[in-house]
């Protein structure tokens, strides 16, 4: 989500910050929630645009997922230094099934992303 909030706003990687968290557990099954935040002190007002252009962030979500070839994922598009940690985890078709409605349904284990304004 980074990377497309990055390529629909034409901004660097290193000006948004991404995290994620377990929520309460609802329904039986654990959600998590993916964060997005403005990297700069104080906010440099990225994420706001994000959230403001979303149909736009999702777009470019859903290209980086469906123009690879790659089985899973590959450094060409998910995989970084900064999320190696989830390598093994990272998988481009389950992405497509969180975007499939826009990214605010659940799905893939991810059941919404929150941008925090600091
Ligand atoms: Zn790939």
């Amino acid at each position: 989500m980074r990377c497309s909030l990055c390529l629909a706003l034409e901004l660097e990687p290193s000006d948004i910050g991404v995290s994620w968290r377990w929520l309460a557990n609802k329904n039986d099954r654990m959600d998590s929630e993916i964060i997005l935040y403005d990297h700069t002190p104080g906010g440099a007002g990225f994420v706001k645009e994000g959230f403001n252009n979303w149909e736009k962030v999702v777009k470019e979500a859903k290209e980086i997922c469906e123009k690879c070839t790659c089985e899973k994922a590959c450094y060409d598009r998910l995989k970084s230094y900064s999320n190696q940690s989830h390598h093994k985890k990272l998988d481009r078709s389950s992405v497509r099934g969180f975007l499939g409605n826009n990214g605010r349904d659940p799905g893939a284990g991810i059941s919404s992303v929150n941008f925090f304004q600091r």
